[in-house]
């Protein structure tokens, strides 16, 4: 077994590889290494039980040269400070790949969400939220959902900050239910991102998505909604799996069949008229088009030979490490970086936070067209310098938004 790199670890490799391609002046590359601030918090709650929980949890901020803090919240037993420095250091790049005026941050809670009733989350979501409160805000650091926190989590979070405030500040958090200033399409915008992309590879490949097959990992907001979007463009969805397993189907899944079962009974495991199979086969099944959209680590240099699609869409952050980038580099596989092919979920909580500062909302229709013309550009921004470079798509991706982020703070300059 290859010894397991740290999410941050792998993120630290990305940022050295781009400094090293960009010739990097050598004092940014130390500010860009580290985050600006971390806060962790200790959360103690009434548990239903009548005892007391406490749980863990942080809030990694951490370059604002180009904007205001913007970033998810996670809750899962594996997050620590470790893995949400990485994630808030994604965002910087991200945010500034697909050029939108935002820093990087990142939430989390170390807990199981899966074994907390409502109320305990509620509780505990508004007391981390009173902790971080000094450090959030829509002009300092807006948060937005991540794995297992919702549009729910976000209205806890706005009605909290609202509380405390005195008065309602939607434009304090994105990802919310439409009935309190949620966008319209931000529901499904990380996953649209993610097939425009894949779509836009496909091209290169003088692939049409119409027909293509498609394998998805995780079956959570990013991975389902990614496959209803293929399956509604006409691509043949082969395999998809959750935290439980995983199913195949030569002739095609119907998707939204397999969310009502998942629904129905908490897995994708056992639906009918598919064939149970492996975490691990899903990700090696033959397909063009692979959308790990689960956890960090997925695509390792142990399987990464395995690997037989013709294009990677990584909805999730950090799914393939970097030993694993050059052997599928050498395999001629498209690989779309997590910082490109799910930059659509930060694209549309910017134009959430828009509306929300203008106090307007725009129809879906407005947002999934400025979404498509975002996402267009931002892929072919970085195909070209992949090309210019001859470099893989996520070194290409990481010298467009380091190479920005740091303009931006020569720009700055330093105060004092
Ligand atoms: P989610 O909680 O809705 O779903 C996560 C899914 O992954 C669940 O179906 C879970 O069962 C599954 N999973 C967990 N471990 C697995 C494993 N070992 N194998 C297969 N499946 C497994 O989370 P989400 O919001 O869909 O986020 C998924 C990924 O996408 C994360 O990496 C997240 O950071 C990233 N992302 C999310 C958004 C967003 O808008 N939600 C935006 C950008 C990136």
């Amino acid at each position: 077994m290859a010894k397991a790199i740290s999410p941050y670890g792998i993120a630290l490799e990305q940022l050295r590889l781009a400094a090293e391609k960009l010739k990097l002046d050598s004092g940014i590359h130390e500010m860009l290494k580290v985050p600006k601030r971390s806060l962790t918090v200790s959360i103690t709650i009434r548990m239903d039980s009548g005892g007391i929980g406490v749980f863990n949890g942080c809030r990694v901020q951490h370059m604002d040269a180009r904007g205001p803090f913007k970033g998810g919240i996670r809750y899962h037993p594996n997050v620590d400070l470790d893995e949400v420095t990485a994630l808030s250091m994604w965002m910087t790049w991200k945010c500034a790949v697909v050029d939108i005026p935002y820093g990087g941050a990142k939430g989390g809670i170390c807990c199981n969400p899966k074994k907390m009733s409502k109320d305990e989350l509620e509780r505990m979501t508004r007391r981390y939220t009173s902790m971080i409160f000094d450090f959030i805000g829509p002009y300092r650091d807006v948060p937005a959902p991540d794995v297992y926190t919702d549009a729910q989590t976000m209205a806890w979070i706005m009605d909290t900050y609202s509380q405390i405030k005195g008065y309602s500040v939607p434009e304090c958090v994105t990802g919310k239910p439409i009935s309190i200033g949620g966008s319209e399409g931000r529901a499904e915008a990380t996953s649209l991102g993610v097939d425009i992309c894949a779509r836009e590879a496909a091209k290169q490949l003088n692939m049409k998505l119409k027909g293509a097959t498609v394998a998805v990992q995780g079956y959570g907001n990013v991975g389902w909604n990614a496959a209803k979007i293929a399956h509604d463009w006409g691509a043949k969805i082969t395999a998809v799996s959750d935290s439980t397993g995983g199913i195949y189907c030569k002739e095609g899944l119907n998707p939204y069949k397999v969310y009502e079962h998942k629904q129905k009974t908490g897995s994708v495991v056992n639906f009918k008229g598919s064939q149970n199979i492996t975490n691990q086969e899903v990700l090696e099944t033959k397909c063009d088009i692979l959308v790990p959209a689960a956890l960090e680590n997925s695509i390792t240099k142990d399987n990464a030979d395995k690997i037989r699609a013709k294009i990677v869409a990584e909805g999730a952050n950090g799914p393939t490490t970097p030993e694993a980038d050059k052997i599928l580099f050498e395999k001629r596989i498209i690989l779309i970086p997590d910082i490109l092919a799910n930059a659509g979920g930060v694209t549309a909580s910017y134009y959430e936070w828009v509306q929300n500062l203008e106090r307007e909302h725009w129809p879906v229709e407005e947002v999934n067209t400025k979404l498509e013309t975002k996402m267009v550009k931002a892929f072919n921004d970085v195909y070209v310098v992949s090309k210019k470079e001859k470099c893989e798509m996520r070194i290409a991706a990481l010298m467009l938004g380091v190479g920005r982020v740091a303009e931006a703070i020569k720009t700055l300059g330093l105060w004092p």
